[in-house]
């Protein structure tokens, strides 16, 4: 059975078409510049490349290429739509009414509409590609694949803040936090790679990547995370500066004249790496910087793994111990030295971190044989989750968690 998972940005589509028979991926794509000139289509099967550029002016249009893409007889991956049993959609914000994934109904589109204000750069194009599909081709199944429903375990003194609660009853401003399809498969990755059961299970899932989140994992279960309402909250990003006192928003407009919005654009678009460093918010490129004594790169290097410890030392607390520590995505699968030096004098908690094992970027335990926390690299595979609970959804399975 080959299913189609999409992801469906305001100007982009990402998809991948996936066979479920033995989990191979049959063709990768992108769409680029929906909307904007200069779109384009460009999709890999094996090692054939189809690109073409043409003016692709919605997401319908986008969907259409797509398909044809896929078809194409001598650069495509299927010879028949009929192929493709179903679609999966990644959808930014399932707010508290989606705690898993599920079949899209009229009611759920309402749903993910009427959550439009809690993700809205997300939400309304992932919508859209959910709409251009059954447009596309009716009578099709499309699931929704929420990024923050795996965290919707969280007990309620972790996911208030401390504002009165009327705004959470009125409002529902709340803790949701993000990443979730990651922190889920890594974290249940990892207890299949070590064989650890699942119950009586801490830990501590490390997903650093353009954006970053950390999550405490407990029985299987997230019991915190370290995004909130939005995904600015937590540690140091690429360009979000994380945590912040809230009156240093107020401070900044009333200083400079600039409304909240403003103040919360350069806090989501021109902080963390790229506003400490002044460089990229590119971690290859900070790191470079520093290698060459930049001070700056220096500082964002080190306010990020500091961010990343606190989370850490406060998972472990969180969890009452800790038996696992993962790290994933982009820095986190990827980058040693960043690893090495979150993990730097972790031998208090029983955390031991291996230089040498550490060398690794692939699926691996990376602390000592001593080390009575065992520290991983589990490269991250949301696509591959999607697809899972997509093919779970249309065949009546259960979803294993
Ligand atoms: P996103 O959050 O957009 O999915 P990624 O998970 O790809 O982004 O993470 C991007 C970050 O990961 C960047 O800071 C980049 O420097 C780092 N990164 C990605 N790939 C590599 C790599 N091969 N080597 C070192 N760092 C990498």
């Amino acid at each position: 059975m080959k299913i189609l998972i999409l992801n469906a940005g305001s100007s982009s589509l990402k998809y991948q078409l996936m066979d479920m028979d033995g989990e191979k991926i049959l063709a990768k794509g992108i769409v680029d510049r929906i909307g904007i000139p200069g779109s384009a289509i460009k999709q890999t099967v094996g090692d054939q490349v189809y690109t073409l550029s043409e003016p692709i002016p919605k997401h319908t249009d986008a969907i259409r290429l797509m398909l044809k893409a896929l078809m194409d007889p001598e650069k495509g991956a299927i010879q028949n739509l009929d192929e493709i049993a179903a679609f999966g959609h990644r959808v930014l914000h399932g707010g508290e009414k989606f705690t898993g994934s599920i079949l899209v109904t009229d009611e759920v589109k309402a749903t993910i509409r009427e959550y439009f204000p809690l993700g809205p750069l997300h939400n309304p194009p992932n919508l859209m590609g959910i709409e251009a599909c059954q447009e596309a081709m009716p009578g099709m199944p499309n699931v929704a694949v929420f990024d923050t429903s795996f965290h919707q375990t969280m007990p309620k003194k972790a996911f208030l803040y401390g504002i009165p609660q009327d705004y959470y009853k009125r409002l529902q401003i709340r803790r949701y936090g993000f990443h979730g399809t990651s922190h889920r498969y890594v974290s249940k990755r990892v207890r299949e790679f070590l064989d650890m059961p699942r119950d009586g299970s801490r830990i501590i899932t490390c997903h650093l990547g353009n954006g970053s989140s950390l999550a405490a994992v407990k029985d299987g279960k997230c019991v915190d995370t370290s995004m909130g309402l939005t995904p600015l909250e937590g540690v140091i990003m690429g360009t979000r500066s994380g945590n912040l006192d809230p009156a240093v928003v107020q401070f900044i407009a009333n200083s400079d004249n600039m409304t909240v919005d403003e103040v919360i654009n350069i806090c989501n678009k021109k902080s963390g790496l790229i506003g400490i460093s002044g460089i990229s918010s590119d971690m290859r490129d900070i790191d470079a910087a520093a290698e060459k004594g930049d001070e700056n790169a220096i500082l964002a290097q080190e306010m990020l793994v500091h961010s990343i410890r606190k989370y850490i030392g406060a998972y472990a607390a969180v969890l009452g111990g800790v038996d696992v520590i993962v790290f994933t995505a982009g820095i986190g699968e990827n980058n040693t030295d960043i690893r090495l030096q979150i993990m730097e004098g972790f031998e208090y908690l029983g955390a031991k971190i291996d230089p040498e094992k550490n060398k690794t970027r692939s699926e691996a335990v990376v602390s000592t044989d001593d080390s009575k926390v065992k520290i991983c690299v589990i490269p991250t595979n949301e696509e591959l989750v999607i697809a899972r609970d997509t093919l779970a959804i249309v065949t009546g399975k259960e979803i294993s968690d």
